[in-house]
């Protein structure tokens, strides 16, 4: 099976995680430290929270700008559960901005009319976490002027974005957010098997989510309630979890990192060579940005027109048993049996639910090669010829 993404692990990535096996930490020592420091140096961002997955660093996030129970938090429908569970672990309330079709990201025009309608009612979100579909910027711009605006939080869910671009900045860089999010899971841009990190230009919220990532542990006299007894007092100053990263995932990290301009740009290349080879299909890919932006392409999704959206079960069926590891991306959030509990029903987010009815995921990874991908396309049009 042609998998839909895949880890690439190099000799060096092996030796580096074995070195750390071989040395005396393999947690909280200066490995971690050493992959912080060079995402920061990757992404421009002044603080760098290295923890052991992105729904941990999106939970200590929300967390960090003051999420909690009574408040509100925004994202979008078409993504993985973890952005919208971070406001429902803080205890707080989840809406969803239905999605741009082109782009798959929120949709702008909802969002600031949204936001005017929810002033209106006295209700408008703490926090908004767009989500940068695919590793395609949302425009972070337009939002942080809707921020200053409306006085909400920003969290970017980079979760598919780390190597992408935007105005001529890393994604990550939070020229407009409060904080970023990376996921290293395997089938994202680079991996640490399990692990995330969240990125931020605050010293404040770089410092509240280091104590969240540890039990709201400090040892930090200056961080005391009062002066400590000895120099083994820790003080427990707030309620926390254990979200740290261990050493191996940060060595494994640090290695993947040098790597990641060439995974991002064959990427790409991927992804443009699937444009000229899907032309003429009944289907439309979901559209890059141009320069100077840059998607990190973390996925490559096709839209099949609307005739045929009723036949996506069976073409999705028929490229799995053509070895084809075909996957979808994503069931609309607020249809999960959890979110319907709490009120949300399909047709609430349209765009959205149209989106989904229509969608696969075609294979896209670094490790891919030109002869994987022809056979993809082979079996793309097979499928679509006995439909
Ligand atoms: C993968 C992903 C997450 C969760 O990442 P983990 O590191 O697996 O916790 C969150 N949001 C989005 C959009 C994702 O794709």
């Amino acid at each position: 099976m042609i998998p839909y993404g895949r880890q690439d692990i190099t000799e060096d990535d092996i030796a580096a995680v074995i070195e750390v096996l071989r040395s005396d930490f393999i947690t909280q020592g200066p490995v971690v430290p050493r992959f912080e420091a060079d995402l920061s140096a990757y992404t421009g961002a002044g603080h760098v929270v290295a923890m052991n997955s992105a729904t941990s660093a999106l939970h200590a996030a929300c967390r960090a700008v003051g999420l909690a129970s009574g408040g509100l938090l925004w994202t979008s429908p078409i993504t993985y559960v973890a952005s919208a569970n971070a406001g429902r672990l803080c205890g707080a309330e989840v809406d969803f901005v239905d999605i741009d079709p082109d782009t798959l990201n929120m949709d702008m025009l909802i969002l600031a009319a949204k936001l005017e309608a929810a002033r209106e009612q006295g209700r408008v979100p703490d926090v908004v976490m767009p989500v940068h579909f695919g590793g395609h910027s949302c425009d972070m711009r337009a939002i942080g002027e809707l921020a200053s605006e409306y006085g909400f939080r920003v969290i970017e869910d980079a979760s598919h974005a780390i190597g992408g671009r935007y105005r001529n900045k890393p994604i990550g860089a939070c020229e407009f957010s409060d904080i970023a999010v990376f996921s290293f899971h395997p089938v994202k841009i680079i991996t640490t098997a399990e692990g995330g990190a969240a990125m931020t230009n605050s010293p404040r919220l770089a410092e509240r989510m280091r104590l969240l990532r540890n039990h709201g542990i400090t040892r930090d006299a200056e961080a005391m309630t009062g002066t400590p007894d000895g120099p083994w007092v820790y003080e427990q100053v707030e309620l926390g979890c254990n979200y740290r990263m261990t050493e191996m995932q940060a060595a494994l990290g640090c290695s993947q990192l040098t790597r990641l301009d060439a995974y991002v740009a064959r990427r790409n290349e991927l992804a443009e060579r699937y444009d000229r080879r899907l032309s003429g299909l009944p289907l439309t890919p979901v559209a890059r940005p141009g320069l100077p932006d840059l998607a990190a392409c973390h996925l490559y999704v096709i839209r099949l027109e609307a005739g045929l959206a009723a036949r996506r079960r069976q073409i999705y069926e028929s490229m799995r048993e053509a070895g084809v590891g075909v996957n979808v991306h994503y069931i609309p959030v607020h249809t999960q049996p959890y979110y319907r509990a709490l009120g949300f029903a399909p047709g609430d987010f349209p765009e959205a639910e149209r989106y989904y009815a229509g969608a696969i995921t075609l294979p896209l990874h670094p490790g891919l090669t030109d002869a994987d991908q022809d056979r993809v396309v082979a079996a793309l049009e097979r499928a679509l010829e006995g439909v």
